[in-house]
């Protein structure tokens, strides 16, 4: 099993950023405190519930977790020690942004427990970082990554964004180019994608044109295969035996428990998600209620989110897993589907499985509907 565990607190507040979390300056010892200690509060009722399982990963997302003190972080790893059972190869990713990293917390996180760092880089050009609201800059992205190199972290994640405001397919390249010559593990490139609700989307600032989108896309798989990285998902690629553990588990279909306001969890067959409010969280947990707004997935939910996180994976998605979710009988349809996708270029059929090409990955959300359409068709 997986734990996410919110932070919900950030610096300032990124305007493309759909995610929960409140200022920082509006968060004092108590509010800390008070999150630490409701952290382990829905931990423990958890455990009462699932009894000792086996962990593999425990990942500080956000929010910024690199804002909260180690010894609160430690305290936190410390309470899920007890609770239960960590697998000896067990994964403890944080993440970090640039401006919040020193010497002291860097050690600090390392001592306690943390052995994966993934930095908010984002960018490398100082006038993108400004375009998108990003309050770090470069010397403190260097100085980041060589804090925590210098606190004896092996395993470094970078993420990157791509097709920024007026950004050039030269310019993205050179980020690229930056990020590999500080030798991190993992590199994360993401595209901006303008989200509801977020002062991006209502004053959308000048994106490059699909075109461009795409030879950014592409030329960005290219120079990081090159540069020694696998593409093992997506938007993801790792030096071989450093893909993100913790990923991998969600995107293998594997249980988790997200806690904190706004953690989404799946376990055994349910999925629930922690209202996006502190107080409402804390209250939620106060009275017990472990599971709000709980889903039951259908066959069919389990088949098309297998069928999607499989196909978005370089491993690919197993073709008699693929009939077998088709019916009895292998469709023909679905087939020719995969037949096609290899004709256009947008897939490979290697050792059983169908695999998207890094053009495929490209459109792979078009890509996945046509198999959802394919499932779904009566006959
Ligand atoms: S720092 Fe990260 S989580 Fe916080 S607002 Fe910016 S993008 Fe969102």
């Amino acid at each position: 099993m997986r734990i996410y565990i919110h932070v919900p607190f950030c610096k300032s507040k990124c305007p493309y950023c759909a995610f929960f979390s409140r200022p920082w300056k509006a968060v004092d010892n108590h509010s800390l405190e008070q999150w630490e200690q409701f952290i382990c509060r829905e931990m423990r009722l958890h455990a009462m519930e699932t009894g000792t399982q086996t962990i593999d990963s425990i990942f500080f997302g956000g929010g910024t977790p690199s804002l909260v003190p180690p010894a609160s972080i430690y305290r936190v790893i410390n309470e899920a020690a007890k609770l239960f059972s960590f697998a000896k190869t067990i994964e403890i990713s944080l993440e970090a942004n640039p401006e919040s990293v020193t010497s002291e917390n860097a050690h600090g996180f390392r001592s306690a427990g943390v052995n994966r760092v993934s930095v908010g880089v984002q960018s490398f050009d100082e006038s993108l970082l400004r375009a998108i609201g990003r309050i770090h800059g470069n010397r403190q992205t260097h100085h980041a990554v060589d804090c925590f190199r210098r606190a004896g972290f092996n395993n470094i994640g970078i993420d990157l964004m791509w097709g920024l405001p007026s950004e050039s397919l030269g310019s993205w390249l050179s980020q690229l180019k930056e990020a590999v010559s500080l030798f991190p593990e993992h590199l994360s490139c993401y595209a901006l994608t303008i989200e509801q609700g977020t002062p991006f989307s209502r004053g959308r600032p000048p994106l490059p044109s699909d075109d461009m989108l795409s030879s950014m896309y592409l030329e960005c798989c290219d120079f990081l295969e090159h540069a020694g990285y696998r593409h093992y998902e997506v938007s993801n690629f790792a030096r071989p035996g450093y893909e993100c553990r913790h990923n991998t588990g969600y995107w293998q279909g594997e249980d988790y428990l997200g806690l904190g306001p706004s953690a989404v969890s799946s376990f055994r067959g349910k999925r629930w998600t922690q209202p996006p409010d502190i107080a409402q969280w804390m209250s939620g947990i106060l009275k017990g209620d472990l599971h709000p707004q709980t889903e039951i997935l259908t066959g069919k939910d389990v088949v098309h989110e297998y069928v999607m996180l499989r196909l978005r994976m370089a491993d690919g998605l197993p073709l008699s897993r693929l009939y077998l979710a088709a019916g009895d009988k292998p469709k023909p349809s679905i087939m020719d589907l995969c037949q096609d996708l290899v004709r256009e270029g947008m897939a490979v059929i290697c050792g059983g499985s169908i695999s998207l090409t890094s053009r495929g990955m490209l459109v792979s959300n078009a890509i996945i509907e046509r198999f959802f359409e394919e499932l779904d068709a009566d006959g």
